[in-house]
């Protein structure tokens, strides 16, 4: 299988190029990145520590696409949405990773899955997939009068969207088990008088700094008790593990907007 990597100089995308080099039978297509970018013209192994491989970093997303059988995608909400429209009229599947999407991209994914396979997954690993449902569980069990629900985050000091696209899902899902659209229930950023907490509201907070790969905690705080689910991601090599094991399945399969919980055989949250 060709794999093609769109973001190929960013932290994830030198992560799934590592993946794929040492994957059996994947054969990395290329990879494309801004045509401002430095990494322009480099080879892509040298480019993640290993030996040449004979295939550089370029920008041309269309001639990649058109060559690949699946293109693995973490770059940025704008380059994302242009490269799904490249997508649609071709064969090659979309595994895409990036979050922070506006509405309107939102829906220009989901147009292009008419005609493309697209596998997109806020977070791609096995642990916070798990996460999801678990979240989905416990909130369908306790009562928004009785249990408040908060979402903690912590992040590197280069992402650039808040909350975490993880983090979002993981309101969703929430969100799901009690019934609730999330778009009304968030409460997203607090500070100054803020007045008492909204009964039902599911609230984000956002913290960034360091190095860290990410953590995710959903707080279910109740009166003289507290339940905490947490995930701790240590190494971003499993979300790109994650974006290749989705390859894989996307491979050859019909027009359609797939979830992780599909390529995973997970039943409950979507991310
Ligand atoms: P990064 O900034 O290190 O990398 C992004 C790369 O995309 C950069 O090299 C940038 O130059 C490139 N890019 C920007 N515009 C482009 C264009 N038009 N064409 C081609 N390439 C372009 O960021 P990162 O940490 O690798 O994260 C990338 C995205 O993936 C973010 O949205 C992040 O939140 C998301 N992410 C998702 C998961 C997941 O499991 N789904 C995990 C980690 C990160």
């Amino acid at each position: 299988m060709r794999i093609g990597v769109l973001g190929c100089a960013g932290r994830m995308g030198r992560a799934v190029i590592a993946e794929v080099l040492a994957a059996e039978g994947c054969t990395l297509a290329g990879g494309v990145d801004r045509s401002d970018h430095p990494a322009l013209g480099q080879d892509l192994g040298t480019l993640v520590g290993e030996g040449p491989v004979g295939v550089t970093a370029r920008d041309d997303a269309a001639a990649l696409i058109e060559l690949a059988d699946v293109v693995i995608e973490f770059s940025a909400p704008d380059a994302t949405a242009a490269h799904v429209a490249l997508a649609a009229p071709n064969s090659t599947g979309h595994v895409i990773g990036t979050t922070g999407l506006g509405e309107a991209q939102e829906q220009g994914i989901r147009e292009a899955a008419r005609s493309t396979a697209i596998m997109r997954a806020a977070n791609m690993s096995l642990g916070v997939n798990l996460l999801l449902g678990l979240t989905e569980q416990v909130a369908r069990a306790l009562g928004a009068e009785t249990f408040d629900i908060e979402i903690l985050e912590m992040h590197h000091r280069h992402k650039v969207d808040a909350p975490s696209g993880t983090a979002l899902a993981l309101g969703d899902a929430a969100a799901r088990g009690r019934g609730v659209d999330l778009t009304a229930a968030a409460d997203r950023g607090r500070d100054g008088l803020t007045g008492a907490r909204r009964t039902g509201a599911i609230g984000f907070a956002a913290l960034r700094g360091g190095d860290m790969v990410g953590d995710h905690k959903v707080i279910f705080a109740g009166a003289g008790e507290r339940i905490e689910l947490t995930h701790r991601a240590t190494d971003r090599r499993i979300y790109a593990r994650g974006a290749l094991t989705a390859a894989r399945w996307l491979h050859g399969r019909p027009p359609g907007l797939y979830a992780m919980a599909d390529v995973l055989g997970l039943a409950g949250g979507k991310p």
